[in-house]
């Protein structure tokens, strides 16, 4: 099947750049995240709230990416971090090559943390390595509850979970627990936070494990 096999070749192609990648990034002391979730799941809320706690104490460089516009990257920018859009033009996950490109535009020597906000999928993203050292999946109360059941693959491939909008837990039909369940099933060491980036809540806790992260033990 020549289809299966190009794939399979660009993926390779994709997976040794992301090897240069972490390897030049940790020759830096830089720790990299890539944050991936649904459209809408709050990623970009998440970081702000994340970088107004942390940019006084850690340099934190982003790439964010979107299939078009760069709003999201002027608010990460407003809250504190230098950063870097990457517009897909239609194509729903980055790749290797793009953050590559990327990192060229970053002062590299003033950031110890990089972020990188991925395309609001849940599906493909989960197939490209960016070269980070740790995936986190964003999933959200005003989602269904069956996102780790129904995309089994994010969940395997993250080591952490962040459950956004909790304080809107009593209006919506989302059982909390049954998210855990399902995740923990799928990835018994996912790693699980909740949070709102409405009231701050669980916020502390996560940016006490992502500091910790960047001093990269
Ligand atoms: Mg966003
Ligand atoms: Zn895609």
């Amino acid at each position: 099947m020549p289809k299966v096999t190009i794939a399979q070749n660009i993926l390779a192609v994709n997976e040794n750049i992301a090897q240069e990648i972490h390897q030049s990034l940790t020759e830096r002391s830089i720790r990299t995240i890539n944050i991936m979730s649904s459209p809408g799941a709050g990623k970009t809320t998440l970081l702000e709230r994340t970088i107004e706690r942390l940019h006084k104490q850690l340099g934190i460089g982003v790439i964010e990416g979107d299939v078009e516009t760069s709003n999201d990257a002027e608010r990460i920018e407003a809250a504190g971090a230098e950063t870097v859009q990457i517009n897909t033009r239609g194509a729903c996950h980055l790749e290797a090559h793009m953050i590559s490109d990327a990192l060229a535009q970053l002062d590299l020597t003033r950031i110890n943390l990089l972020i990188i906000e991925n395309i609001g999928n849940l599906v493909c993203p989960a197939a490209w390595d960016l070269g980070e050292d740790v995936r986190v999946v964003v999933a959200s109360t005003t989602e269904g509850d069956d996102k780790p059941a129904k995309y089994p693959q994010m969940f395997a491939i993250s080591q952490i979970m962040i459950v956004n909008k909790i304080d809107l837990l009593p209006y919506v039909d989302y059982d909390l627990q049954k998210v855990r369940r399902q995740a923990l099933a799928i990835n018994p060491h996912l790693r699980i936070f909740e949070v709102s980036c409405r009231t701050g809540e669980g916020l502390d806790e996560w940016c006490d494990w992502l500091t910790t992260f960047a001093h990269g033990v």
